[in-house]
């Protein structure tokens, strides 16, 4: 799975997911904010109209105070005349009227004497506000708004007749109209008005309701919560939008993060586990007679899809991350499995691994080596270990320990890159090596005009110390001639053969030995 992040196909999808998530999620999130916005809303609206409906009762019970300071107390023509007056100031207030002692109706501003004898206020339902003095009675039959507010004082009393239903026409925005209930109340099972279309059965109605501490007023409003959901979306495009880009770059952000390669230290595991490191060998040959006298296992990763990465880009990673040390035994195993049969038919062949410090270091090394020997079949005298000048060895007198239990044993130990690296030329004086490898570097410097001097030097230290010298690198006749001159035994080029799966190495060597 975590492959797949990494082709195009990967990449793409992960885009095209995260960005139609994110632009779902988006417009989900806009729904869910923009439906809490318009639920906040409704509730300011039912805050607003019970605040209306206390300011007309405040403006009434404010009537009523001037009436009561200018003596409107009896029924006479000039008291009528100056309700009449306080009436006309204040539009909204239907009619005053002035109450005996014990709350009965004697005259109003507007009606005349006999046309509210007959008006019995003790019939009335009441309600007391938190000046009990002043009292709320429905006046209305049904649901017409008709309330008066009555003011007790010791002698008499007045009361404003007012309309609270028309507060109730511009309660809601236009478009929730038709769909939505307002109410007004003494309390919620007293209504005082109601503008309702036909929304009583309506189930999925949001509701709020508010209750005023003041006056026994009672406010409630409901809208169908599709209302709540379409009202007012005109930024809905904008936010998606944004949204939506927003989700592009993150989705780009992952796809890259995800489709990022993987650590190479990963990808050499993996193809450990894969068995996708394999063993290529390469013919070393005695300069002089050009025969085939044994081989170098030089390593390959050979990827699942057939292509092969050459060991400069994944040997160093091996090298210092430590999975060398696993990769070495296999390498070793493989090769000796297949070309076992070969070294038992010719027992003057040879093989020869790489071998850097750390493998000498690790456990078991030489126990492992002889165990992967025995189970090939292979004399310890056919194998050769290539010691690396490249690194420096941290313990060279366990190093030293080891190679010479390895020579005991009966392996034969070869100094790789000699010269190359920084440990000088004692080095191959400690290490009591059998072989001096001559680097490809300084086979590359000989030319007509010279060049040979590193090889010479080379050549006379291994004849001091009765080593044999195998030159890398041969690529062309003229090198291999002067090498033979300068007295190096065998060689290992281009010249002869690249290397090569092993059982080529083995026909290869079959066929010389036929001829
Ligand atoms: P090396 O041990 O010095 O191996 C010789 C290198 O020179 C090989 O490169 C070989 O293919 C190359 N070579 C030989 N003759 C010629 C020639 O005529 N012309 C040219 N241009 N090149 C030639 P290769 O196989 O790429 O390996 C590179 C290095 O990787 C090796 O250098 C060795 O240090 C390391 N290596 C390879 N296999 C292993 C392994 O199994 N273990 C360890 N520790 N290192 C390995
Ligand atoms: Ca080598
Ligand atoms: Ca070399």
């Amino acid at each position: 799975m975590g492959n797949f992040f990494k082709t195009k196909l990967g990449y793409f999808s992960v885009v095209l997911v995260l960005s139609i998530s994110a632009l779902f999620g988006t417009k989900v999130t806009y729904e869910y904010f923009h439906f809490k916005q318009n639920k906040t809303y409704l509730q300011d609206l039912s805050q607003r109209l019970l605040v209306r409906a206390e300011l007309a009762a405040d403006y009434a019970i404010l009537a009523l105070h001037e009436a009561n300071v200018s003596a409107a107390s009896t029924c006479d023509v000039e008291s009528i005349n100056r309700l009449s007056g306080i009436l006309y100031s204040r539009g909204n207030i239907k009619d005053i009227a002035i109450l005996d002692k014990a709350g009965n109706i004697r005259c109003t501003a507007i009606a005349s004497e006999s046309a509210v004898a007959d008006f019995n206020l003790s019939e009335k339902k009441t309600f007391i506000s938190l000046n009990e003095n002043i009292k709320f009675l429905e006046i209305g039959t049904g649901k017409n708004g008709l309330i008066g507010i009555s003011w007790q004082f010791e002698n008499s009393g007045l009361m404003a007749l007012i309309n609270l239903d028309t507060l109730l026409f511009d309660v809601f925005p236009s478009d929730w109209r038709d769909n939505s209930v307002a109410s007004i109340g003494f309390n919620s099972e007293n209504p005082i008005g109601a503008r309702d279309n036909a929304m009583a059965s309506e189930k999925s109605l949001v509701t709020y309701s508010a209750s005023s501490s003041r006056y026994p007023l009672f406010v409630e409003l409901s809208v169908k919560k599709e209302q709540l959901i379409t009202h007012q979306r005109g930024n809905e495009l904008a936010f998606i939008v944004g949204g939506g880009i927003l989700g592009i770059i993150f989705s780009l952000l992952v796809a890259q993060l995800l489709s990022r390669p993987d650590n190479p230290v990963t990808l050499i595991k993996r193809g450990i586990e894969g068995d996708e490191f394999i063993p290529f060998v390469q013919p070393l040959f005695d300069l002089k007679s050009r025969k085939i006298i044994g081989g170098e296992a030089l390593m390959r990763w050979v990827k699942p899809d057939g292509e092969m990465i050459p060991p400069y880009k994944f040997i160093p990673i091996a090298e210092d991350s430590g999975l060398i040390v696993q990769m070495t035994r296999t390498i070793i195993k493989q090769t000796l499995e297949q070309v076992g049969d070969i070294l038992n038919r010719d027992q003057s062949l040879k093989i020869s691994f790489n071998i850097i410090p750390a493998d000498l270091a690790s456990d078991c090394f030489v126990n492992d080596l002889m165990s992967i020997v025995g189970c090939c079949n292979v004399r310890p005298e056919q194998i050769v270990l290539e010691i690396t000048e490249r690194q420096e060895i941290e313990d060279t007198k366990k190093t030293v320990e080891q190679i010479k239990i390895l020579k005991d044993l009966g392996f034969r130990v070869a100094l790789d890159d000699t010269g190359t690296g920084h440990n000088g030329l004692s080095y191959v004086q400690d290490l009591q090596a059998d072989i001096i490898k001559i680097d490809k570097k300084f086979v590359d410097f000989i030319s007509d005009d010279g060049g040979d001097e590193i090889v010479q030097i080379l050549v006379q230290l291994a004849k001091r110390m009765k080593m044999e010298t195998i030159a890398e690198g041969v690529e062309t006749e003229k090198q291999a001639k002067i090498l033979t001159k300068l007295g190096v035994d065998q060689g290992q080029g281009y010249l002869i053969a690249k290397p090569m799966p092993p059982e080529e190495f083995c026909a290869q060597v079959d066929k010389q030995r036929a001829l």
